[in-house]
């Protein structure tokens, strides 16, 4: 299954305690989910990411992305269902996002822009206890930028899972960001990114702010 084969593109927000509090949110009583048109999608196999440089900040958010590989149903299980791993960015126009947020009006324009949602290469989902045990980091440019573990999450693996599949719906294809740990910050033209799962580099790509 390639890239061109993703369906529905599903982000939760506010995941990590941390990160929910370093952009002074509250943290949330139930998974926050939103969608990225499949058009977001980019990969990180060293290309270059073109970006729009003109709106404001654009925010690095990296994430575990899980890939679904069978139909969910009431009751199946996350390690069931989920078929692939990997680390993507969840790119953020965060200027654009305040001021919608402000006002109240959905977040397409600050997180479903062309080239939004870059990921690294696909692996086998090793079930959530041995997800949990990793950690994963950003590296920008050299410099360490951003490191997570899925056993901060708020709302776990089986509970995404499951408050999407009822709410949403889940099918083959579909993928979810899972949200991003603290340290996120704003892009500058140039930036080298590399995401490590571990000590293994699964995706790289560079950043052109046009
Ligand atoms: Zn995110």
């Amino acid at each position: 299954m390639g890239d061109n084969d993703i369906r529905n593109i599903y982000c939760i927000g506010r995941n990590y305690r941390l990160h929910a509090l370093e952009l002074g949110n509250d943290v949330p009583t139930s998974p926050m989910v939103f969608t990225k048109p499949t058009h977001a999608l980019a990969p990180m196999d060293g290309n270059v990411v073109e970006l729009p440089g003109s709106v404001g900040e654009v925010h690095f958010e990296l994430e575990i992305v899980l890939r679904i590989g069978r139909d969910y149903g009431p009751g199946m299980k996350a390690d069931e269902i989920i078929g692939d791993m990997t680390l993507g960015l969840d790119l953020t126009l965060r200027d654009v996002q305040s001021k919608i947020k402000a006002k109240g009006e959905p977040w397409l324009p600050a997180k479903g822009f062309k080239g939004s949602a870059p990921l690294g290469a696909w692996f086998p989902y090793p079930g959530q206890a041995a997800l949990e045990q990793r950690t994963f980091k950003l590296i920008r440019s050299g410099q360490e930028a951003q490191r997570g573990q899925a056993s901060d999450m708020i709302f776990d693996v089986a509970a995404l899972i499951e408050f999407v599949g009822a709410n949403y719906g889940l099918g083959a294809g579909d993928i979810i960001y899972t949200g991003t740990p603290a340290g996120v910050a704003a892009l500058v033209d140039g930036d080298t990114l590399e995401a490590y799962w571990g000590d293994r580099k699964v995706g790289s790509c560079v950043i052109k702010l046009a």
